[in-house]
């Protein structure tokens, strides 16, 4: 027992490490380490016959629990109702006091003891069964299995201790081969939960690490890397199905007159404010990223032209509510709306085919004045507004609606 208290204790000093990218990694750190000293604690206390002392380490071995099951409520985002963990935590304290100084303190111990385990190990189980077994993890189901193990033996643990008189021992602490089951369960219990809270810690700063490598710093849209790989990904859908693909090419209009006027900060800003008002108005299934400087971009899957322009004036008309320090009223955004066509050619070729169309489309809204949008199919030919109808007006520009 003792080996296996202390080779958890340095696994959670070595999780203190690894998992500091993780607030529920740090704190399943801690909670394992004091279970693991709080039961080296108790081994060593059990035999001494001072109460007290079984109490205190009891107390320190709750407290762990408490912890890896704050860890299990903050992992998962839950409230965390950290005062009523410390009044429960005090309140323990008391109990497990005041069993000590009774005359059947062993059995009292045990049973205010386990009672107390359980109540937390049920929690941390219908917290993780709440919230983590729906989610792809491996970590989950083996930190479910790990608390259900340690429900099993604290419920035993209580059972024992009805029947235990004052001379009575405790059901997992004895060097007895006929309860070797019960010595073995807590601890594979135990470090089942510390591996499966290992895992999904280490779950989580992968997640985060792969999100924050396609994501642009700046406005948290898809950054040029990730939109040129979905890019590839709806081309080829397009390619197999033949639904119709739309690109939007948004460029911020006199945008360098805000940095000049009002710094890069400023610019940064509204620049966020600016791919809010994308992201905000696109569907789930488009893709929305910064494909660079003040140029961003949306793919449209499963979208014609019409759709698209349709989206493109929500786009002008959200950012025109965007309100600019300086000379100028509110932000504005010029935009060029391409589908692909039935050209041949490889993913790539037509990715860059299709923004270079995008971007002629958004070059030609640019001369024509800014704050509107141009499909590059119309260029050159009559133009039609969003609801598809003949539009042209004298300078061949969709009006933004
Ligand atoms: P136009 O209407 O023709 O697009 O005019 P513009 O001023 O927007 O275009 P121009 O290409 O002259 O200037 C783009 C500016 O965008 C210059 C650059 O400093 C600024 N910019 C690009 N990326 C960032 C950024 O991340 N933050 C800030 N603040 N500015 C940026
Ligand atoms: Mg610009
Ligand atoms: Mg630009």
């Amino acid at each position: 027992m003792m080996v296996v208290f202390s080779s958890m204790l340095v696994m959670a000093a070595g999780l203190a490490v690894a998992l500091r990218a993780s607030e529920a990694g740090r704190i399943w750190a801690a909670g394992y380490a004091l279970v693991a000293g709080a039961g080296m604690a108790l081994a060593s206390t059990i035999g001494t016959g001072s109460y007290t002392l079984i109490a205190l380490a009891g107390w320190a071995f709750l407290l762990g629990r408490l912890a890896i099951f704050l860890g299990v409520r903050v992992y998962y985002g839950l409230p965390e109702r950290r005062t009523l963990l410390r009044v429960a935590a005090l309140l323990a304290l008391a109990v497990l006091l005041y069993a000590s100084q009774q005359h059947n303190a062993v059995a009292l111990l045990q049973l205010s003891g386990f009672g107390m385990l359980g109540t937390v190990s049920l929690l941390t189980l219908l917290s993780l069964l709440n919230s983590g077994v729906s989610q792809r993890s491996i970590g989950a189901p083996l930190a479910v299995l790990g608390c259900l193990l340690q429900l099993l033996t604290q419920a035993a643990g209580m059972v024992h201790a009805l029947g235990v008189d004052a001379s009575g021992q405790s059901l997992f602490f004895v060097a007895d081969s006929s309860r070797a089951l019960w010595v073995a369960l807590p601890l594979v219990g135990s470090l089942l939960g510390c591996f499966g809270c290992t895992l999904l810690a280490t779950e989580q700063i992968i997640a985060r690490n792969e999100s924050g490598a396609r994501l642009d710093a700046l406005t948290g849209l898809l950054n040029r890397g990730a939109l040129d790989q979905a890019a590839d990904a709806l081309i080829a859908r397009w390619q197999r199905g033949g639904e119709p693909l739309t690109c939007l090419a948004i460029d911020v209009d006199y945008f360098k007159q805000v940095n000049d006027s009002h710094g890069h900060h400023v610019g940064d800003a509204v620049l966020r404010q600016i791919a809010q008002a994308i992201d905000h108005s696109r569907r789930a299934s488009d893709v929305a990223g910064r494909y660079g400087g003040e140029e961003f971009c949306i793919l449209c899957p499963y979208t014609d032209e019409g759709q698209a322009c349709a989206l493109a004036n929500r786009i002008l008309r959200k950012v025109r509510a965007i309100d600019l320090p300086g000379r100028r009223g509110s932000a504005t955004v010029s935009i060029g709306v391409a589908q692909i066509d039935g050209a041949d050619g490889s993913r790539e070729a037509l990715w860059q085919g299709l923004f270079a169309a995008a971007d002629r489309a958004l070059y030609v809204a640019k001369q024509r004045g800014r704050d509107r949008l141009v499909l590059a199919s119309s260029l050159g030919m009559p133009v039609r507004d969003e609801d598809g109808d003949e539009d042209a007006d004298e300078d061949g520009a969709l009006q933004p609606a």
